[in-house]
């Protein structure tokens, strides 16, 4: 049998949970709501999940896991402290998260910020790479470092805060209380919100994306106004263009800056938006190419993330098998 690791991606809505092989393969994956009670109970839940994998890998196949990779978010330290608050989990405010869950399921326990987690991840299957940089788009916009091989927490867990990067002072109000950072531009949040608020400007735009968003109210979900962004873009909707140009604008800046400090052999995209990878990569490319010393563009590559929503496991799994 296979060295195999317990990983958990912790997340604000659930906790997922598998057997992690030493190539990457997943057993007995699960997931359970993420509890909204309190830090106690994520731990318990955490708990419980490890322990219902290991009796089940005890039953399956005789095994046992030897060490605990925890993906979470958060600023997380190379000490395995949770530095600040991670909003969306309730109680995951400035404590040894590594230390409790490990006193917890009596394991060694290796954690790390999720966004570096799927780092980790994508840098096992870059073939040629040693260093690399993943911006994930979503809600926010998350971005995780794999530097020489190992997960990149910087100090106090800081590292790789670029969402929260400020390009236009006074800009756009963004959730983390500053304004103007990347977040509240190139989010697929701040996608939508800036849509529905410039869609009154462009009166003659006929696509089904302008009638979406002049029929649609604050419900209509990011995702179905990405989707429908990027259909018109295909129909060479202007307006939809110019949302898409300046989408991207904002993520090849977050790219060049990556790049210009610590030239990672790939910068990678990721999030559901990437749907639509084939429009969005090229722009990214071509306005990086534009922000950048033409070395740097010549030698990191910017591309989409290869694995899907389990780079957080796999990830989490590799940074507890280095660790131990
Ligand atoms: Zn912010």
């Amino acid at each position: 049998m296979n060295e195999l690791t317990a990983a958990i991606d912790l997340g604000g809505t659930t906790v997922k949970c598998a057997a992690v092989t030493a190539d990457g393969t997943l057993l007995h994956h699960s997931r359970v709501p993420t509890p909204k009670t309190g830090r106690g109970d994520v731990i318990e839940a955490i708990a419980a999940s490890v322990q219902t994998l290991r009796a089940e890998l005890a039953d399956s196949c005789d095994a046992d896991v030897e060490a605990l990779g925890l993906g979470s978010p958060g600023m997380i330290g190379s000490n395995g402290y949770l530095y600040g608050e991670a909003v969306n989990v309730p109680g995951w405010c400035e404590f040894n998260l590594a230390e409790t869950v490990s006193e917890r399921i009596g394991l060694p326990v290796t954690a790390l910020n999720d966004a570096n987690a799927a780092a980790l991840a994508e840098l096992s299957v870059s073939a040629d790479s040693r260093t690399l940089a993943l911006v994930t788009v979503g809600t926010g916009i998350g971005v995780g470092l794999a530097i020489d091989g190992r997960p990149h927490a910087g100090r106090a867990g800081a590292g790789g805060e670029l969402g929260h990067l400020v390009i236009e002072p006074g800009g756009r109000p963004c959730p983390c209380g500053n304004a103007g950072c990347t977040e509240a531009y190139a989010s697929a949040r701040a996608v939508r919100e800036i849509a529905f608020e410039q869609a009154a400007t462009w009166p003659d735009s006929k696509s089904a994306f302008a009638a979406l968003l002049r029929a649609g109210g604050p419900g209509t979900e990011e995702h179905r106004i990405l989707e429908s962004l990027y259909r018109a873009v295909r129909e060479d909707d202007p307006f939809a263009f110019v949302l898409h140009r300046n989408f991207c604008g904002v993520l090849a800046r977050v790219a060049s800056i990556l790049a210009s400090t610590i030239a990672p052999d790939r910068v990678l995209f990721g999030g559901g938006v990437m749907g639509s990878a084939d429009l969005i990569i090229p722009e990214i490319t071509r306005q990086f190419g534009t922000l950048v010393m033409r070395h740097v563009h010549d030698h990191v590559q910017i591309d989409i993330a290869q694995l899907g929503v389990d780079a957080g496991l796999i990830g989490a799994a590799i940074a507890a098998r280095c660790a131990h």
